[in-house]
């Protein structure tokens, strides 16, 4: 078997058209969907994602403020200027860059944004929304591969889906959004003594750890649906993901590439959020 490449540059593509439809229509209602963006300090990869998310915004349609702060910034500072966003009727969505300077508390940055505009889906409040299955904000890498099982018709219900990573930000929601649809799900993370007879059970798998080849073509149940969300450099400085791509996909049914597969995702459905928030003001 040779699995299918579920595409999320392809699907990124057409959520990007969708919401640049949704973008024009706020607009003709004169209201710009707009998505403030905090980076504090230097650091070289927070300033290509922050430019990515800009970029994004801007081919959407979406008004994007960029902030870059120095460092040196303080926290009560930084509060200061959330504050402010909070109370900006122009601005719908607030990201802070992560990770922040070690002076900074990063979770009460967090809790700092207004749950109405926390498009990144990291507030306590989105957790507990998503926890009890009320509408809230839900993070964007496992919602975007929530969209991707979503783009090939899968049916999660009595399915067994197994997720690799216990992250806040990706593995545990990503576990509740699969139990949402009806998967039976089992959550592996450093402790798990024997990865391979879990993943041997599982439907859908979603690689969440951020190592390579965690997850290899004798671990994978022919015809299952893997999802690759880890984001490495190999021996050549190449990107990669978590999983064997080379073997897995001669096993899998579907799988998602890296690059191309969850990383366009995740800054489609930041995007998607905005447009969200934005929806929502107006009500
Ligand atoms: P993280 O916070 O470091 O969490 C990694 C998880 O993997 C932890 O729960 C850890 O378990 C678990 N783990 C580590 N070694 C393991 C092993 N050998 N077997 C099973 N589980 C193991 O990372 P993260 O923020 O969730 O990110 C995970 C990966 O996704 C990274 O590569 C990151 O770059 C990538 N990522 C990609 C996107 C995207 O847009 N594509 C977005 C976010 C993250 P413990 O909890 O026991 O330590």
């Amino acid at each position: 078997m040779t699995a299918q490449l579920i595409d999320g540059i392809a699907l990124s593509k057409q959520l990007r058209t969708e919401v640049a439809q949704r973008a024009a229509a706020l607009r003709a209602q004169g209201i710009a969907p707009g998505l403030a963006v905090l980076l504090v300090g230097e650091n070289p990869a927070s300033q290509v994602y922050v430019r990515n998310k800009v970029k994004a915004c801007e081919d959407s349609g979406v008004h994007s403020l960029l902030e870059r702060h120095p460092a040196t910034l303080t926290e009560a500072e930084l509060l200061a200027r959330i504050d402010a966003l909070n109370n900006d009727p122009t601005i719908h969505g607030i990201l802070v860059q992560l990770p922040l300077p070690a002076h900074i508390d990063a979770q009460k940055v967090i809790e700092a944004i207004s749950p109405a505009k926390d498009v990144d889906g990291f507030h306590v409040a989105s957790a507990g929304a998503l926890m009890v299955g009320q509408p809230g904000f839900w993070p964007c890498t496992p919602y975007g591969c929530m969209k991707m099982l979503e783009s090939i018709g899968y049916d999660l219900r009595g399915k067994h889906a197994v997720v690799i990573g216990r992250s806040n930000i990706v593995g545990k929601p990503m576990a509740l959004m699969l139990l949402q649809k009806n998967a039976t799900v089992t959550i592996c993370h450093s402790a798990t003594p024997d990865l391979k007879a879990m993943t041997l059970l599982a439907d859908v798998v979603v690689a969440a750890v951020g190592k390579q080849n965690v997850l290899t073509a004798d671990m994978v149940k022919p015809g299952a649906v893997v999802i690759d969300v880890g984001m490495n450099r190999n021996e050549d400085g190449k990107l990669c993901g978590d999983v064997d791509f080379e073997g897995v996909r001669q096993v899998a049914g579907y799988i998602t590439p890296v690059p191309g597969g969850v990383g366009p995702m995740t800054i489609t459905m930041l995007l998607v959020n905005t447009l969200e928030a934005a929806e929502r003001s107006l009500t």
